[in-house]
């Protein structure tokens, strides 16, 4: 007979495919997988399970009508969510500072002085340095012109075109230039600043540290506490501009952000709220180890995230108690005391906001704290999914078998591995862990915080605006395209190309993804997006991994914990793996990806297990 384990995954639909001889010898056939179509659970699944067994038994010339049984898994029934909330907010009360990254600025040094409009520089003469400000409306050889001509003291310019470099070459004496300053009509008149142009392949140093401007400006230990703020938005910058004005000002300000309130299951509370950070957050998660429910704060993001994944769990565990008609029942408030958030991660972050009243499109990175949730119900309504698939492709249907021991089973078929032995299953919307012991015993958690929460993180952290460039920035290396001819990878090595590349990619930071080269839109470099992937990564699954192999440890001991087998999507990633690796290998534990059936790499263990599992049910 032909049996098929079917896994539906938040993400990913897998199947395998096994006969069974008459002997009772199990032999396995083929596989796939596939996006997992609609929410984990509901109706909408069928398609993709539909459409995935149809790949893999093309692949052994086999028809749907050939299967004699299809096992699902009894999925997990949790979901994951994230959301994002800033904590401070960073305001110019008066336009004091550009701060930007133009391509092309000019000159280099730090030059102080007062500012002066270009039309007012022969009605006035004033006996100090000045800064002179060219507006749109000025030609580069007028400019250099009428500042050829000047008997003032000009040490600095600033213009509105993109004309630093035309204006210097034709300066007899050679100074600083700013350019591309957009909102140039705002800079107040008459008053002393400052600009600051970085040498070739530098940031600028003096207006980026607030010692630097207290020095420029002669200013008290008050007014430098003040002007931080200023000076860290500057940092990284090729040049800026910044002006003294003595009302005026930059404010860090903290945002009114949301409280969690943590109930255990003795019905003890602790609440805590956002801005404390993720450190304060996660002591809190940590001290409670049996967390009932979490809530948030009415209106506040995470109040609105946690109410609308239970919302979204809510119908549907509703619709597994009601018939498949009206499964679009309205929710009850009652159905959702059925639900509790069970985990939650949460990480501070920077992300880049841009400044409220900067002049060139300024950006502040502002503190956040990013927070993955997962809720969790009794049960999922896959009886009546199975049912439903049942009919539709006319094969017996069984929901078999808890996903976490299917993995586990799956696992076994690692080389190498033996019992008692862990599972970590890092899949798009949470970590699971399983320990399954030489008994047969097993123990699982889910863990809010995977896959998703990274791209998520990448998209903000590196404002890319895009969750698809997220994603490729997480999966695939990242290269630097040195000249039409060549490009240097992440790692260093030298790629030539016999054929120009595409002029668009010159001087770019790509994704090299198998076929295609892809450009980062980003001032950020190529060392700066990779520490930051990096980082992110470690941040999200170093921290769940440790945390769900304490969970299922015996006695709570990761020592216990003889061996630990990777598995799920982002197994699949080239760092993820190696930083677990590393942090459990601290722990004297032994852990590896796994390899399903020496074939399948760390994918397909539930889909493997479950027709394993077959095997023992059977006999049993
Ligand atoms: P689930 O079991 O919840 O359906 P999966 O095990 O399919 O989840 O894992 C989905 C996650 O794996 C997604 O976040 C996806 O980005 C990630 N993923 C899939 N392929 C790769 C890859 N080649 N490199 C890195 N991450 C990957
Ligand atoms: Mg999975």
């Amino acid at each position: 007979m032909i049996i098929a384990g079917v896994d539906i995954g938040n993400s990913t639909t897998e199947v395998c495919i096994a006969s069974v001889d008459e002997h009772g010898y199990m032999h396995f056939l083929s596989s796939a997988e596939v996006a997992t179509t609609g929410t984990k659970g509901t109706l909408q699944n069928i398609k993709g399970i539909h459409e995935s067994l149809i790949i893999a038994m093309q692949k052994e010339k086999l028809r749907i009508s050939d299967l004699n049984l299809i096992r699902l898994n009894e999925a997990a029934p949790v979901i994951g969510g994230t959301a994002m909330e800033t904590i401070t907010e960073t305001i110019i009360t008066d336009s004091t500072m550009v701060g930007h990254n133009p391509d092309t600025p000019a000159g280099q040094g730090v030059a102080v002085g007062r500012t002066v409009p270009i039309h007012k520089l022969k009605e006035t003469y004033i006996n100090e340095s000045i800064i002179v400000i060219v507006p749109k409306t000025m030609d580069y050889e007028v400019c250099a012109k009428t500042i050829n001509a000047s008997n003032e003291k000009i040490v600095g310019l600033i213009l509105q075109k993109d004309e630093a470099v035309l204006v210097y070459n034709r300066l007899d004496k050679k100074i600083p230039i700013v350019d591309e300053v957009e909102g140039i009509e705002q800079l107040p008149i008459g008053k002393i600043a400052a600009i600051e142009v970085a040498g070739l392949g530098m940031t600028i140093k003096t207006l980026s540290n607030p010692y630097g401007l207290a020095k420029l400006f002669d200013l008290s230990p008050s007014e430098t506490s003040a002007v931080i703020p200023i000076s860290k938005s500057l940092i990284g910058k090729k040049s800026a501009v910044v002006v003294k004005n003595t009302d005026g000002g930059m404010q860090e300000t903290k945002i009114k952000a949301g409280k969690i309130t943590f109930k255990s299951q003795k019905n003890q509370s602790t609440t805590v709220s956002i801005d404390a950070g993720a450190a304060a957050i996660m002591e809190v998660v940590h001290s409670i180890q049996d967390i009932k429910d979490i809530e948030g704060e009415r209106d506040s993001y995470v109040g609105n995230m946690l109410y609308d994944m239970k919302k979204e769990l809510s119908e549907l565990s509703e619709a597994s108690e009601v018939s498949v008609e009206s499964l679009e029942s309205v929710t009850s408030e009652a159905s959702m005391k059925h639900l509790a958030i069970s985990d939650l991660l949460a990480i501070d972050t920077f992300v880049p906001v841009k400044v409220k009243g900067a002049l060139a499109g300024d950006v502040a990175m502002e503190k956040a704290v990013a927070i993955a949730a997962m809720v969790q119900a009794d049960k999922l309504p896959m009886t009546r999914l199975a049912k439903q698939l049942e009919e539709q492709l006319n094969v017996p249907v069984k929901v078999a078998g808890v996903e976490a021991v299917m993995a586990a089973i799956g696992a076994m078929t690692t080389k190498g591995t033996q019992l008692p032995l862990a599972i970590l299953d890092l899949g798009g919307g949470s970590t699971d862990a399983a320990l399954l012991d030489e008994t047969g015993e097993v123990r699982s958690v889910h863990l809010a915080g995977a896959g998703s929460f990274v791209t998520m993180l990448i998209d903000k952290e590196l404002r890319l605006d895009s969750v698809q460039m997220a994603e490729n920035i997480k999966r695939y290396p990242l290269a630097k395209v040195n000249s039409l001819y060549h490009m240097t990878m992440e790692n260093g090595e030298v790629i030539f190309f016999h054929k120009p590349l595409p002029p668009k990619l010159y001087a770019r930071v790509v994704v090299v993804m198998d076929e295609e080269l892809i450009p980062i839109i980003t001032d950020l470099t190529l060392e700066r997006i990779v520490t930051t992937r990096q980082e992110i990564k470690r941040r999200v699954f170093v921290t769940n991994a440790l945390r769900a192999l304490e969970k299922v440890a015996p006695d709570g001991h990761m020592r216990h914990i003889p061996n630990v087998v990777i598995l799920g999507g982002s197994a699949l990633d080239l760092e993820i793996p190696e930083l677990i690796l590393q942090e459990l290998a601290n722990h004297k534990i032994v852990a590896g990806r796994g390899d399903i059936r020496g074939i399948m790499g760390p994918r397909n263990a539930v889909a493997t297990g479950l027709v394993m599992s077959y095997l023992s049910e059977d006999i049993s």
